[in-house]
């Protein structure tokens, strides 16, 4: 692997996370519980184009792997036009020349010095999936990670503000049908909520053959009502689970990936991830950065200040001055995120805003 964009503590960074609107359509507690807050105005969002430009240039800088997120991506108007520019950066094409001066090992191996899109992935709520999903894939969509809270219709009602518990389930079928293989289902999991739901969820990972991935309750909700009380630990989600249906960790290198990963030990199928960044933070191995829909970048979700890539394209920035910015603000990246000290302060946007 040859080292492209790095941070200051020498983290490679690969994966971009793009918020396509700050908008949604359900009213997570945890997110958003109060409602959305005003929305910017439009013109203040990235255009389709502008983000095509810029996602080229990340791409250029080492970037492989995108996922769109939101708010609610799939309520940002066709979306399938969007997959479809992004798609094109799939093509290999020749590493950034100011790269290839960054990265020395990579002069030696003509094979290390393209780089390109590898994986093109989306995260939703479902809402829309049941008729939708086809489209996502034949406009060139890798894979789709689906949230899903509740698999019960009350609870499911209470945690998400929406009575579609059904609807969601139904866009997990479309999108498994579509070809959109391997399926993530995300679940955040909330103390007094559903965490006696865990391993219901790993019976249906088992069932449906899909991915879970249950997520620590993180300070990240508009409402600031965030409480360490709240979180149920990583290590509270694999006792649980491990309870019912014993698990072994699968053989593969964790890497800069967010979660911990489990096989059933009868081998069924279905896998399980634990991403606890509260108590087990793994911010070392970080390689994620983020465009909220505003054209902010965040280097870290908990950050609390952010770069204008908007202003820098819209003020008339040359291709090497944008490049120069974003590997200035890569350098900037934060060591790791506070969440577990006292001086800690959460950001002032929640993760709908942020782009989870
Ligand atoms: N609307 C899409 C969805 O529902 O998946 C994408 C955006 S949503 C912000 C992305 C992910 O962030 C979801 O899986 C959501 O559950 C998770 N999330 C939001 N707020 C969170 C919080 N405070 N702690 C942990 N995860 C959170």
């Amino acid at each position: 692997m040859s080292a492209l964009l790095k941070d200051s503590y020498h983290r490679t960074i690969r994966d971009l996370r793009v918020s396509l609107t700050d908008r949604c359509n359900f009213r997570c507690f945890y997110c958003l519980p109060h409602g959305e807050p005003p929305i910017a105005p439009k013109e203040q969002m990235l255009s389709y184009e502008e983000i095509e430009y810029v996602c080229d240039i990340f791409v250029e800088l080492g970037i492989e792997k995108i996922r769109l997120t939101g708010g609610e991506p799939m309520m940002r108007q066709d979306i399938e036009i969007m997959i479809r520019k992004l798609a094109k950066l799939k093509t290999p094409r020749p590493m950034s020349d100011k790269l290839q001066f960054v990265d020395d090992s990579a002069q030696n191996n003509d094979k290390l010095k393209f780089v390109g899109l590898k994986d093109l992935a989306l995260t939703t709520n479902g809402y829309y999936l049941p008729d939708r999903a086809q489209g996502l894939k034949d406009a060139g969509l890798d894979r789709i990670t689906i949230s899903l809270d509740s698999l019960k219709r009350e609870v499911f009602k209470q945690m998400t503000g929406v009575d579609v518990l059904d609807r969601v389930l139904a866009g997990i079928e479309s999108a498994k049908k579509a070809g959109l293989q391997p399926i993530k289902i995300n679940a955040v999991i909330v103390r007094g909520h559903n965490e006696d739901e865990v391993a219901d969820f790993a019976a249906f990972a088992r069932e449906h053959d899909v991915k879970m991935r249950f997520i620590e309750f993180m300070p990240l909700d508009a409402g600031h009502e965030w409480s360490r009380d709240d979180v149920v630990s990583g290590r509270e989600i694999r006792e649980r689970i491990s309870e019912r249906f014993p698990l072994v960790p699968l053989a593969v290198q964790r890497g800069s990936e967010t979660a911990s990963r489990y096989g059933f030990a009868d081998g069924a199928p279905g896998e399980i991830g634990i991403i606890a960044p509260v108590t087990e933070a793994f911010c070392g191995a970080c390689s994620r950065i983020r465009l909220t829909a505003d054209g902010q970048i965040r280097t870290c979700l908990f950050s609390t200040v952010e770069h204008s890539l908007r202003d820098v394209v819209r003020d008339g920035a040359s291709r090497a001055e944008i490049i120069d910015f974003i590997d200035g603000v890569v350098m900037k990246k934060e060591p790791r995120h506070f969440i577990n000290e006292p001086t800690f302060v959460a950001p002032s946007r929640s993760m709908s805003f942020i782009g989870g």
